[in-house]
């Protein structure tokens, strides 16, 4: 089994570069270089050579190369899932999970590079045809986060590279070392070093001001805060870039009366707990009818409880630490301002210093949706429990926030089903689901959560051009 300081062999430096630090413990994992505004002007000069002849490759080729890509990341899980967590700090089980979900991406879209159908329309007029020719975008960029160093990068490689697009990526300051593994496996299936570049930086801002101001990159695509998505489509207009944004959530777990409490509890505990809460997706507000609150809490406390917190690679871990010191102090923050404001702790304690970069896992009852815990997005292992009394009051709570990217709802009612598949502002729901995501289908928000959508046949429409040609002279 390769370890993963063979896969990560060439990148690895002595002294000096961007160090990557454990979350769990500060110790140092690896430093890598650490690529300035000159490196990737370099990046992209070199992307915007090589990029023409990875498009003209047929799709046929491409996707052999991408298979094999998603075969070698398959053949290296455990090395990955070490590194993930390692840099991360979520716990294994949950690394070795992300490894087979980042995968996916790429052999998802080594099938859809070859389903890159033009049409021909129906023409209005003798002797003219209508087509319209679908060609890659160019150059493009992502911008990634730490929560997932690998499917993020995966969801936006696997359709970039399928289209036959270049792609530069900028992965977070925290993540890097998952992110150069899947750059080294790209190579060795056969990916050319200049149309998929890692470049790891501490400089974050300059980067994405280069990334935003270059007329070859066509398009980025970036997930991460809602606040720096801002900043990124204010220096994207500059150039009119095409951007796919998926930003932050808040996601709203509904449980209703007549819900199934056992799957209910099952879901809150997948939904909110995984990654100690860091998803875009986890829940953010659960909101409880009055009269199904006594048994879902208790059931939930009991669950929380019971879970164990630890260094992500110890047996058994399920609560891993959080990415770093200022993320605890907000998580932090937020449960004592809710206790402040009458809120109660019903599993769970507040952090203390000893626990360091981790936070325990905590369920509030008596959160108010005015509550700073009910308004900010909490990326932490914190249930806010919000009980309301009907369906109208649920909705317009779990509406009454600018972000719409996810909602959970639990009910056994299939018109109150579809009444909040209409009703929810938000791009995905998950009924009776805690754990939504999948390549097959659309991930993405509305409102203040993003633009665009990844995964599934929509996702490689986002690295594609429409060219509408019309041909004259063709008279029988
Ligand atoms: P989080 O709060 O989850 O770390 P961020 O939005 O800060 O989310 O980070 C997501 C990604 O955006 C990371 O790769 C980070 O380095 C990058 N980033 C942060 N600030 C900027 C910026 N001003 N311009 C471009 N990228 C940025």
């Amino acid at each position: 089994m390769t370890c993963w300081k063979d896969l990560l062999s060439p990148y690895l430096m002595g002294t000096g570069g961007l160090a990557v630090r454990d979350p769990a413990n500060g110790e140092l994992v690896a430093a890598v270089a650490d690529h300035g505004p000159r490196e990737v002007e370099a990046a992209i000069a070199a992307a915007e050579a090589a990029q023409p002849e990875w498009a003209e490759r047929p799709a046929k080729a491409r996707a052999a190369i991408l298979r094999d890509w998603h075969d070698l990341i398959l053949a290296h899980a455990e090395a990955l899932a070490q590194l993930a967590t390692l840099e991360s700090g979520k716990p294994l089980a949950e690394s070795r999970g992300e490894v087979g979900y980042a995968a996916s991406f790429i052999e998802w879209f080594a099938e859809q590079a070859k389903r890159v159908n033009g049409e021909i329309l129906p023409s209005p007029w003798p002797g003219k045809r209508v087509l319209v020719h679908k060609q890659p975008v160019g150059v493009t960029a992502a911008i990634t986060p730490w929560n997932f160093p690998l499917a993020m990068i995966t969801r936006k490689a696997g359709p970039a590279l399928g289209a036959g697009c270049a792609m530069l990526v900028k992965p977070a300051e925290a993540t890097p070392l998952s992110a150069l593994a899947l750059e080294r496996l790209a190579h060795r299936a056969g990916v050319p070093e200049a149309v998929f570049r890692v470049l790891p930086s501490s400089a974050a801002a300059a980067v994405g001001s280069v990334l935003c101001a270059s007329p070859v990159i066509r398009k980025l695509s970036f997930t991460g805060s809602t606040a720096v998505g801002k900043v990124l489509m204010q220096q994207a207009a500059a150039t009119v870039t095409r951007l796919s944004l998926e930003l932050g959530g808040s996601a709203p777990f509904i449980v209703f009366e007549d819900a199934d409490i056992d799957a209910a509890v099952a879901g809150a505990l997948a939904s909110k707990y995984r990654n100690a809460g860091q998803t875009c997706v986890c829940a953010n507000r659960f909101l409880v009818h009055h009269a199904a609150e006594r048994a879902f809490v208790d059931r939930l406390a009991a669950a929380v409880n019971a879970m164990t917190m630890g260094h992500g690679l110890a047996p058994g871990t399920q609560i891993g630490p959080l990415i770093d010191r200022r993320a605890v102090e907000n998580v932090h923050a937020l449960v004592a301002d809710a206790l402040a404001a009458g809120a109660t702790l019903a599993a769970g304690r507040e952090w203390q210093a000893d626990d360091g970069s981790f936070h325990p896992p905590v369920v509030l009852t008596g959160v108010t949706p005015h509550m700073r815990i009910a308004r900010e997005e909490i990326f932490g292992p914190v249930a806010a429990i919000i009980r309301f009394a009907d369906e109208a009051e649920a909705v317009a709570i779990a509406n009454d926030t600018p972000y719409g990217l996810a909602a959970y709802v639990y009910t056994r009612d299939p018109a109150r089903t579809w009444r909040l598949m209409d009703r929810l502002e938000c791009g995905m729901i998950g009924f009776n689901e805690g754990i939504i995501s999948t390549e097959i289908a659309p991930f993405g928000g509305i409102k203040e959560s993003g633009l665009g959508r990844e995964g599934s046949h929509h996702g490689i429409e986002e690295y594609l051009e429409m060219k509408y040609c019309l041909l004259g002279g063709m008279e029988r």
